[in-house]
């Protein structure tokens, strides 16, 4: 587990555009905190530059009690899971749940275990053989949780995880989400553009905008002080 601290955290894009500014946030340990906010206000830039997929260019971010720059991205005990899934569609269930395990040189008969752990959580038992091409979009959503779980980040960053199940699956895929987060107690950043799923899931919200933080607080705290 991990807590995150980040301080006066900025980026420019090499083309100039300032798209996070000022940025201050503490996620504590095993923290379910939701960023919300219009489309273009900052929000996967700042989850990219969390997972070390993108520079910060000012500020400090902090995971545990470490300085981020000193942790290598595949160090950081942080995965990903992104609005696309990002699965390899050559790749059965099951290489594509233990592929970075696999990188990672993680004996066979751990992966196994591991995979059977998940293929359990995530209810997709008797699907390892299948390509992402043979699954519903509910259970290719799972297959990307199941790929990032299996590596036991002490911080889940999840980018918009539901946004492409339709209306009835993504409240199921929401009460799953909630049941995974009290098991691994993990720290989880969710990025949503979903009000509701922002309120049922978040211990706290934190409102974004135009790459500021305009608000941080409970569900009750945001969604009484508009
Ligand atoms: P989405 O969040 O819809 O999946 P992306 O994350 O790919 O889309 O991009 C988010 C926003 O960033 C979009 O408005 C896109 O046009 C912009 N963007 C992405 N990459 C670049 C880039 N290299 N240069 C300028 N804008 C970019
Ligand atoms: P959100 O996730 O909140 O939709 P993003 O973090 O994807 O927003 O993007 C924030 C802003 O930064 C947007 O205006 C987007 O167009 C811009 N942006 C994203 N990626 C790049 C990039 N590589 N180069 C320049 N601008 C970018």
């Amino acid at each position: 587990m991990a807590e995150l601290k980040l301080m006066n955290i900025n980026k420019r894009y090499p083309n100039g555009f300032h798209a996070v500014k000022d940025l201050n946030i503490y996620v504590s340990d095993g923290e379910f905190l939701s960023l919300v906010g219009p489309s273009g206000c900052g929000k996967s830039t700042t989850l990219r530059m969390i997972a070390g997929l993108e520079d910060i260019s000012e500020g400090e971010l902090y995971i545990g009690n470490r300085l981020s720059n000193d942790i290598p991205a595949k160090d950081r005990g942080i995965a990903m899971v992104f609005q696309s899934y990002a699965l390899f569609p050559h790749m059965t269930v099951e290489a594509n749940i233990t592929f970075g395990l696999k990188i990672k040189k993680v004996p066979e008969k751990i992966r196994k275990e591991k995979l059977n752990w998940v293929l359990e959580l995530l209810d997709l038992k008797g699907l390892e053989n299948r390509k992402p091409a043979e699954l519903s979009g509910g259970q290719r959503q799972r297959v990307a949780l199941g790929r990032a779980l299996v590596l036991d980040p002490d911080v889940l960053l999840l980018d918009e995880p539901l946004s492409n199940l339709d209306a009835k699956l993504r409240v199921k895929m929401r009460t799953e989400l909630k049941r995974i987060h009290k098991k691994l107690k993990s720290t989880i950043i969710y990025v949503t553009h979903d009000q509701a799923e922002a309120m049922t899931l978040s211990d706290r919200i934190a409102v974004m905008k135009d790459g500021k933080l305009m608000q941080i607080g409970t569900p009750s705290e945001i969604y009484n002080n508009p």
